[in-house]
């Protein structure tokens, strides 16, 4: 996908390559990895200047039982994808719709929750993911929109199908947006276009404007 305008920053990916993000975080960037040739190269780069700096590490020699270990993985080659996919759920349904899951959560789709209201004509589907953070499917149908809000913590969005706006940009499938207490947004979708995304909030919303200020008291439904 060539048009993928927002991507995770240096920093996010040298976690990523170096295995230290959280769970919930990592299938984020492993679902925008999946979209981003772009982003995958760099991952690759990374690790492999990574690999370089544990080369130059002195190590003890590998014990038997690791040896043995690696022998069987090196033996046997990587289940061919397809085969993977079919062992397991592969799409998520919403409005009669079916929309292709990120591969690194089709091994878990008994994690996923059922659909819920939101208001605004939004609906979520609650991702267990174990830590802190709060990760949803949010499913923006035609003609959606949610109040101006902030975040309280760290918001990251990955489109992973149709489109939404704010005030800043219009985003699209394999965008990768993060925003922080720093940026404050009003989402909608236009009329001829709905929106499935993944989200990951580590803190309730908060919105700033007019009568959605009443919605505050409220903002924890937005962060299950
Ligand atoms: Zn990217």
């Amino acid at each position: 996908m060539t048009d993928i305008r927002f991507h995770p920053n240096d920093d996010i990916l040298t976690c990523y390559a170096a295995g230290d993000l959280e769970p919930a975080t990592s299938i984020m960037l492993s679902a925008h990895l999946e979209l981003c040739s772009h982003c995958r190269a760099r991952v690759a780069e990374l690790e492999d200047a990574q690999a370089q700096k544990m080369a130059l590490v002195p190590s003890e020699p590998l014990s038997e039982e690791l040896n043995d270990l690696l022998d069987t993985i090196l033996r046997h080659p990587d289940l061919p994808r397809d085969e993977v996919a079919e062992a397991t759920k592969a799409h998520i349904e919403i409005n009669s719709k079916q929309f292709m899951l990120p591969r690194a959560l089709q091994q878990h789709d008994e994690q996923i929750g059922p659909w819920s209201r939101l208001p605004g004509n939004i609906k979520r589907a609650h991702v267990a993911t174990g830590g802190h953070s709060k990760m949803n499917f949010i499913y923006m149908d035609c003609n959606s929109a949610l109040p101006q809000h902030t975040h309280q913590g760290l918001e990251i969005t990955l489109v992973l199908a149709g489109e939404f706006m704010d005030e800043h940009a219009t985003y699209k499938p394999g965008d990768f947006i993060v925003q922080t207490s720093e940026h404050r947004h009003a989402p909608k979708t236009r009329a001829d276009q709905d929106c499935l995304c993944l989200t990951l909030l580590d803190a309730p919303l908060h919105f700033t404007t007019g009568l959605a200020t009443l919605l505050n008291p409220f903002s924890q439904l937005f962060f299950r």
